[in-house]
């Protein structure tokens, strides 16, 4: 039976301003017109999950204010409920103010606004309706207490509970209690063990092993790393491609695997089509616009 991806997370208006250098502390710089985009990792990898051909439901909240109708535009475009984003009249829709320069290197500051406004009963209430064979989905763009009961609300009635722990720094206590799947770069892997260094695959291998749940980390161009919480290990190799723009790769590979993994599908296959989807955005400019659709993607091989 498939079920449905659920995700618990935020919605961003992504302000964007190309500048031929990044400022120095104190100095400005003159750049191009600023560009508005709808991002916020909840918002892209629903996005991802939805033309990835899932039945996705956002939850999360964004302000009364023009961001958030072009936010929650971009999800009902692609067919995603939004019935469970809360519209908060006083406060503003999270934004992401980014400076890019040529060759892509970048400087990011978060405004979460909205994302940061939670009740302690708003994600039990939102997850009502979930049920074992939907998939909810979880980052960290919204407070960490309420990514944590949602994960635990989701694991008692049944569901499989992905959390693509992003941003992270350092450990939290208690983040992977709930969690079936753990999605997470090369960064993100040493910080959730809570070391400065280490090699990534074999950090996943004792985060599987001692949190015991599934952990995937995505390494760029060279793909991906399963460790199953069993001792199974795979090791999945990106497609050589010519990568133009890697923002939004992340959020593309966690919303297709909670995809494949609502239709049913095992991890391994969840991973390969994820790896393969992922690459693909790399070869195009943009957040949700460079995540690709299911029919754009080559067959996955077994
Ligand atoms: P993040 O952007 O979250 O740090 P990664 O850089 O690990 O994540 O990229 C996520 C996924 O995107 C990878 O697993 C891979 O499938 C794809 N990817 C990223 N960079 C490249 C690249 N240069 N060539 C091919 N695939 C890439």
């Amino acid at each position: 039976m498939m079920g449905g991806v659920i995700v618990l997370g935020s919605l961003n208006i992504d302000l964007v301003t190309e500048v031929p250098r990044l400022p120095r502390p104190g100095e400005t710089v003159a750049g191009g017109d600023l560009r508005r985009h709808p991002g916020g990792k909840g918002a892209n990898q629903a996005v991802a999950a939805a033309r990835a051909g899932a039945r996705v439901r956002m939850v999360g909240a964004c302000g009364a204010d023009d961001g958030g109708e072009l936010v929650l535009g971009a999800l009902v475009e692609e067919g995603v409920d939004v019935a469970g984003v809360r519209r908060l009249p006083d406060v503003p829709t999270g934004t992401a103010t980014i400076l890019v320069e040529q060759g892509g290197e970048n400087m990011i500051a978060i405004g979460p606004g909205a994302n940061a406004h939670w009740d302690d009963g708003d994600a039990p209430a939102a997850l009502h309706g979930v049920t074992d064979g939907d998939v909810l989905l979880l980052q960290l763009e919204v407070p960490a207490a309420v990514t944590l009961a949602a994960a635990r609300v989701a694991r008692r009635r049944g569901a499989t509970v992905v959390l693509n722990a992003a941003p992270l720094h350092t450990a939290v206590p208690g983040l992977l209690d709930d969690v079936d799947v753990l999605v997470v770069n090369e960064h993100e892997v040493r910080a959730a063990s809570g070391v400065e260094d280490g090699d990534p695959t074999v950090l996943a291998r004792d985060l599987a092993a001692g949190a015991s749940l599934d952990v995937v980390v995505t390494l760029g161009a060279r793909g991906a790393v399963l460790c199953g919480a069993d001792g199974r290990e795979e090791h999945v190799t990106a497609p050589a491609v010519e990568a133009r723009d890697t923002v939004g790769a992340g959020d593309t590979f966690a919303g297709y695997l909670a995809a494949a993994l609502a239709e049913g599908r095992d991890h391994s296959y969840a991973v390969r089509r994820a790896v393969t989807a992922a690459s693909l955005a790399v070869t195009r400019l943009g957040a949700q616009t460079a995540i690709p659709r299911v029919e754009d993607l080559p067959p996955i091989t077994h």
